[in-house]
């Protein structure tokens, strides 16, 4: 019926199997040592094999794999042979890619599977864990069992370091860096890109953003190549250089830009949430076996780190926000400015702040409805984003108070600054959620900094001073302190 290959130390428990398989219409071929099996099996692939799975020398496992992991043999059914049933080889036995796992005791059982693994010749495909070494049919059995460990060891290597990537970083930028340096460290690419999804969260705010790692002299190229692989949007035209929005990592290391293989390219995801893609272009002609192995290990493990990143960026975004503006909250914007004001050379002097509050807003609320009142505070936070400059932090600070600080701009900008925004406050019409649009004005109160050894605490002090003293003269003005 079915041509047997049976691989057995034990001259004994050859001589039983063989006879009850014989009994049951199989050609069996009686092997002692695995490294023989393997060699038969190459050179005429049997329709099973069934082996011993601990042996002196090379294991059941070990033939398991090897007959696996090559082209003319990874379809042939390997069926594991152990005296006893413990969980500890069913797991091997299992992780090996053994199509079945059957006691020595169990021959009735073991003749059944043979006949269910022989009567429908099945094609199937080797499981996506078994490292496939880039075999030929040459070398000895020794030799291409090292080369498949060797593969196995490439795998697990590559894949734990990636999966290790989120307790190194928890930004993508990072884990972006240390990325480049285990891929470059095991593959000459011209160039190894990442998109992020749109969306890697349910209610995160959408955002693509691509990353690449190449050669210092490839960096245009590798950007542009990457954009269209990995169908990131090209920046218009104008825009400078070093206002692009992609990360790139550049090193000088030696790599054969060869253009003509197109770039591999694969999603990575976390469980069913798509986290971005992950693209490699070769740097020889031709994709290599281990480019792309590469490839495939670090798009299956890049997920978890990526999830992690958006987890704890979304994390930080909704603590340093207010909810209903989306400013900055009052703590966010205190430590932004002394990060800022520790990196600057001038210490952010000149300074000046804003402090305003909303005119009778509490009238919105007991006229119109609290719903109008969240409106115009929206409204408010617009207008004044509209207007500061990329340089200045604003921020709600609490109820209806807003603060603006003005980095780099003495009292005399402050104070063109200062009424622009209270005119712009009180032009703009705010629309409501029902009813007709309404008008709002704020007073401003505005305190400059004299020293270069300013206090926020101090600045903030005089500030609110100034906009009480604003409210007194009759509001919808600016004062200074
Ligand atoms: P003034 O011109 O003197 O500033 O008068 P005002 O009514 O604006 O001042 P007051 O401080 O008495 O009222 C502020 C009101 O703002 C009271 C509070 O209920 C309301 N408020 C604070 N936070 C929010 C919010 O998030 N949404 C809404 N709708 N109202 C808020
Ligand atoms: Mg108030
Ligand atoms: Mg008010």
């Amino acid at each position: 019926m079915a041509t047997v290959l049976l691989v057995d130390d034990s001259a004994s428990a050859r001589a039983l199997l063989g006879v009850r398989l014989r009994e049951s219409g199989h050609d069996v071929i009686e092997v002692a040592h695995a490294a023989d099996a393997a060699e038969m099996a190459r050179d005429d692939p049997p329709d099973v094999v069934v082996t011993d799975l601990w042996m002196p020398g090379i294991s059941g496992l070990l033939l398991c794999r090897l007959l696996r992991a090559e082209g003319g043999t990874m379809h042939v059914p390997v069926v594991l042979l152990t005296a006893s049933d413990d969980r500890r080889s069913r797991f091997w036995a299992h992780h090996a890619g053994a199509a079945a796992y059957v006691t020595k005791t169990e021959i009735d059982r073991l003749i059944d599977v043979i006949a269910d693994l022989t009567s429908s010749p099945r094609t199937r495909p080797p499981p996506a864990s078994l490292p496939q070494a880039s075999m030929t049919s040459r070398g000895t059995v020794q030799e291409r069992l090292s080369q498949l460990l060797d593969a196995a060891l490439f795998e697990s290597t590559i894949a734990g370091e990636v999966r290790a990537l989120s307790q190194k970083a928890d930004e993508v930028e990072q884990i972006f860096q240390d990325l480049a340096t285990i891929a470059s460290d095991v593959a000459g690419y011209r160039w190894l890109g990442l998109a992020t999804a749109e969306r890697q969260l349910p209610h995160a705010k959408a955002a693509t953003r691509l990353f690449v790692h190449t050669h210092d002299a490839l960096r245009e190229a590798a950007e542009r190549e990457a954009r269209d692989a990995l169908s990131v949007p090209h920046p218009p035209e104008r825009r400078k250089r070093d206002e692009s929005d992609a990360f790139i990592v550049t090193d000088r290391r030696a790599v054969e830009a060869d253009w003509s293989t197109p770039p591999i390219v694969l999603p990575v995801s976390f469980g069913t949430t798509t986290m971005g893609r992950l693209a490699l272009a070769p740097g020889r002609r031709g994709a290599s076996h281990e480019d792309r192995r590469l490839v495939q290990l670090v798009a299956a493990d890049l997920g978890g780190p990526l999830r992690m990143a958006a987890l704890v960026a979304e994390a930080r975004r909704l603590a340093s926000t207010d909810t209903l503006t989306g400013l900055l909250n009052r703590r966010a914007f205190t430590e932004r400015i002394d990060r800022a004001r520790a990196s600057s050379d001038n210490g952010l002097f000149p300074m000046s702040l804003l402090l305003l509050d909303v005119d009778h807003f509490k009238k919105v609320n007991d006229t119109i409805g609290h719903d109008a009142g969240d409106a115009v505070l929206q409204g408010v936070a617009r207008v004044l984003s509209g207007i500061a400059r990329r340089s200045d932090f604003v921020a709600r600070w609490g109820g209806e108070e807003f603060v603006v600080a003005l980095t780099n701009t003495a009292e005399g900008g402050a104070r063109v600054a200062a009424e622009r925004v209270r005119r712009a406050i009180a032009e703009a019409k705010y629309a409501l959620p029902a009813g007709d649009p309404i008008s709002a004005t704020a007073s401003v109160g505005l305190a400059s900094a004299i020293t270069p050894d300013w206090r926020l605490e101090e600045l903030l002090g005089r500030a609110d001073k100034a906009m009480y003293s604003a409210k007194a003269r009759g509001r919808n003005r600016v004062e200074m302190a």
